[in-house]
């Protein structure tokens, strides 16, 4: 279904809000997909069939009103869904992603433009700390503080054989996931105040590791263990940090080297729910997370995984 579909049929239920009640077995599309491949980052408007990040279907309820939220890896797949909801609950949206990613993040611009919210597109390398430092300096020069940080932005490429693994991806798999959070998250706390908070992108991997995700996996684990050491330090200054932890999503991350290819058209198949779950999915835990009506919610982590199960 194309996203610029006005409303989404479903089993004789037309779709018109994320509120419209649905069995979720086949709410979205199953498998199995068409074979495909991009290079990575790649593109969610070159996927088939195209991600619903709830560019039709998102209505905001002034969850947000007012708060600066900055959304990393916001030009697609989780991140986009994010920005997406929290534009519609009332926030402006600074979007950071990779340069290459521009198409994608001006469709969002122009999503969060259309909610009648101010976006901010900071293109960068956050595998690289100065490029986390120029986030949040644009970031605070334009809005004058953060409110919501919610780090979405990670690099999963497979490999099946430890032989094949190089130390190049090693690093940079955990410079992308883990040291790009510290370093936003430390170059971002000046700038929020009391009643700000923080969400981080863990993943069902770290729970069920996956045989050829050596790398990634345990940067997951770590993304989870370093926000809740987080939420208890910064608990006393009134800042909250949770994790969400996705399981199989249908995102550009997945079909440009994420899954190796003969395991994409099945993606999502081995989830309880049997299908992969679509960006729009997951709008509704960052935007609660975020929300101040969450003021008693800090060093949690919300498992949406289809039913698959997690401790
Ligand atoms: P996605 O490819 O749509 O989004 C990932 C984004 O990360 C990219 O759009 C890109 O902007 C950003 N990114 C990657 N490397 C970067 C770098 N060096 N500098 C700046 N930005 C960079 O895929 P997604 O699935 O929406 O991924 C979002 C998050 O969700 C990731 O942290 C991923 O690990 C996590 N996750 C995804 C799934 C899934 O099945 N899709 C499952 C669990 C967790
Ligand atoms: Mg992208």
């Amino acid at each position: 279904m194309r996203p610029t579909d006005p409303r989404r049929r479903l089993q004789g239920v037309t779709k018109t809000t994320q509120n419209t009640f649905r069995n979720p077995v086949d709410a979205y599309a199953q498998p199995s997909f068409p074979e495909q491949d991009q290079s990575a980052p790649g593109l969610a408007q070159d996927m088939s069939p195209t991600p619903d990040h709830g560019e039709d279907t998102y209505v905001g309820s002034g969850r947000l009103a007012d708060l600066v939220a900055v959304v990393t890896g916001a030009d697609s797949g989780i991140g986009r869904a994010a920005a997406i909801a929290y534009a519609r609950e009332g926030a402006d949206v600074v979007l950071s992603y990779l340069p290459s990613e521009e198409e994608d993040a001006q469709q969002v611009v122009a999503l969060v433009e259309a909610a009648g919210r101010k976006a901010l597109a900071v293109p960068g390398d956050l595998s690289q700390e100065a490029a986390n430092l120029e986030l949040v300096d644009k970031a605070v020069e334009a809005f004058g503080r953060i409110d919501v940080l919610a780090v979405v932005a990670g690099k999963q490429t497979a490999v099946e054989d430890i032989a094949d693994l190089t130390t190049e991806q090693f690093d940079e798999t955990f410079r992308t996931n883990v040291h790009g959070l510290f370093w936003v998250v430390k170059a971002a706390l000046p700038h929020m105040r009391p009643g700000a908070s923080i969400i981080t992108t863990s993943s069902v991997q770290a729970y069920q590791p996956s045989p050829s995700l050596l790398d990634y996996a345990p940067t997951k684990s770590a993304i989870n263990t370093f926000s809740k050491a987080l939420a208890q330090q910064l608990a006393p200054k009134g800042i909250r940090v949770n994790v969400v932890a996705p399981g199989p999503f249908w995102t550009a991350l997945q079909v440009s080297g994420g899954q190796p290819p003969q395991a994409r058209p099945e993606f999502g198949g081995q989830a309880p729910l049997a299908r992969p779950g679509q960006p729009a999915e997951l709008a509704a835990t960052y935007v609660h997370l975020a929300a101040p009506e969450s003021s008693y919610t800090t060093g949690a982590t919300i498992s949406v995984t289809g039913g698959m199960p997690t401790p």
